[in-house]
């Protein structure tokens, strides 16, 4: 957000402006992008701490732009948000996330489940969870292999709305997870309601972990809490060997991270490799 202060046009302000030409141009560049085949999926491994086998793989959207190169979700989800354009944007990382899993099953290849981040607005989508179960026909890909991950604090937003959605979610077989726990502010009662399969613990805590009594305090409570509940906990942007340790002593189940995979192309050329041995 731009500084208000003493100047009150703050609409003609020249740097707000820019912002304003930048967002028309990202919008059009993105309209383009999508009907161009622009945006690939990296998939993030996320693996058993205990035992290091790969579980799943988190699905994470770039955009080979024409000129500018990669570019990473913070250059463009805001304005795909705001211009609505994240709706068919979203759809498509769906599809291409069961495309994925087919091509694995009819490679004869070990099934990998894969987990989609959904954000706010396609959340208000009336129509998600039908075009979710279209698009689950379509491709053929069993709903069991795909997780959703949704933001902790875009549940609590609208918590009944939320369950309701959820619940119709699991009903068709996917997975739900929430994304960047903690940094919301749900209670233990609410957590309770939530039909979730998933609970992944925010980088933020993780990263504190060897410097913060009360992170690591924090940490073992949500892990602990979660057990509880029967969810699993994945902890989220795991850097180094100690943060590891930590995570694994508490009883966290499973992580991710550049200590362990960065998000790439293809992260199966290893796991395909050792299998097919
Ligand atoms: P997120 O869902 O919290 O995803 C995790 C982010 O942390 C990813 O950033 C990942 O590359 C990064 N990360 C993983 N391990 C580490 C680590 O060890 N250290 C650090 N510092 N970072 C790590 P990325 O790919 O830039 O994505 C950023 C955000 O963009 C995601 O945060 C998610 O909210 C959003 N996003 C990504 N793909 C999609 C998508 O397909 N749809 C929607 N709606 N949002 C997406
Ligand atoms: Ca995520
Ligand atoms: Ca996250
Ligand atoms: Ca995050």
């Amino acid at each position: 957000a731009k500084k208000q202060g003493k100047n009150c046009y703050g609409f003609f302000d020249p740097v707000l402006q820019h912002d304003i030409n930048n967002m028309m141009q990202v919008e059009e560049e993105l309209r383009l992008a999508l009907s161009d085949r622009q945006f690939v999926l990296h998939l993030q491994p996320i693996f058993c701490l205990q035992s290091r086998a790969l579980k799943k793989c988190e699905v994470l959207i770039r955009w080979q732009h024409p000129e500018r190169g990669l570019l990473f979700p913070g250059h463009f989800i805001d304005i795909a948000e705001s211009t609505g354009l994240i709706i068919p944007l979203g759809y498509w990382v769906f599809r291409a996330a069961c495309d994925k899993v087919v091509e694995r099953i009819q490679a004869g290849l070990p099934a990998v489940p894969l987990t989609v981040n959904v954000s706010a607005n396609q959340l208000k989508e009336r129509d998600l969870v039908v075009q979710f179960e279209r698009i689950l026909q379509e491709t053929g890909a069993p709903a069991a292999l795909l997780e959703l991950e949704i933001t902790e604090s875009l549940i609590m937003e609208d918590m009944d709305q939320a369950v309701l959605l959820l619940e119709q979610c699991r009903k068709l077989g996917l997975k739900v997870a929430i994304d960047d726990f903690g940094t919301g502010y749900s209670s233990l009662a609410q957590l309770k309601k939530l039909p979730v399969d998933t609970l992944k613990v925010d980088r933020s805590f993780v990263q504190d972990l060897t410097l913060d009594h009360d992170d690591r305090q924090i940490t073992a409570a949500i892990i602990a809490m979660a057990h509880k509940l029967d969810l699993d906990v994945v902890a989220e942007g795991i850097e180094t060997e100690e943060q590891f340790e930590i995570l694994l002593n508490y009883g966290c189940d499973m992580g991710q991270g550049y200590l362990l995979g960065r998000p790439v192309p293809d992260p199966f050329v290893v796991l395909d490799q050792a299998t097919s041995r």
